[in-house]
């Protein structure tokens, strides 16, 4: 689902030290209900893809710090304020990124997509339709 983007997307952490913007199409939107996902954010995590050559830090670079969550990924997030924003297979460069939508502002003309990992999802909700 490319969408046209005019203008770019941008977003933020909490505490607005990390800023960014999206030069590129969002490939994918998804809402990932694995275990991992709801321990590093607190609930399911709604993500936009874009390829990582489109993801712009424009500001609060040193504030990113990405943390190998497993042999497979890493989660980049604030330091200051802990906001859980960006997720990335390792060994990758030039690949997808996924983007934490609640960290974009709005409007964003976007919509949460499928949902994945549904298997391991928490018992304490139910998966929207
Ligand atoms: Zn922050
Ligand atoms: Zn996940």
């Amino acid at each position: 689902m490319d969408s046209p983007l005019t203008p770019p997307l941008t977003g933020q952490c909490l505490c607005g030290d990390i800023k960014f913007r999206l030069d590129g199409a969002v490939h994918r939107t998804a809402a990932c209900h694995c275990k991992q996902c709801q321990r590093w954010a607190g609930h399911y995590w709604p993500s936009c893809s874009v390829s990582e050559d489109h993801l712009v830090l424009t500001h609060g670079s040193l504030s990113l710090t990405w943390y190998e969550s497993s042999d497979k990924a890493e989660r980049g997030f604030c330091i200051i304020c802990g906001s859980s924003l960006f997720w990335r297979l390792l060994n990758n460069p030039g690949g997808w990124v996924a983007i934490a939508l609640g960290a974009l502002d709005s409007p964003t003309g976007l919509s949460q997509g499928e949902h994945i990992y549904t298997e391991s999802a928490g018992d304490y909700y139910s998966i929207p339709k």
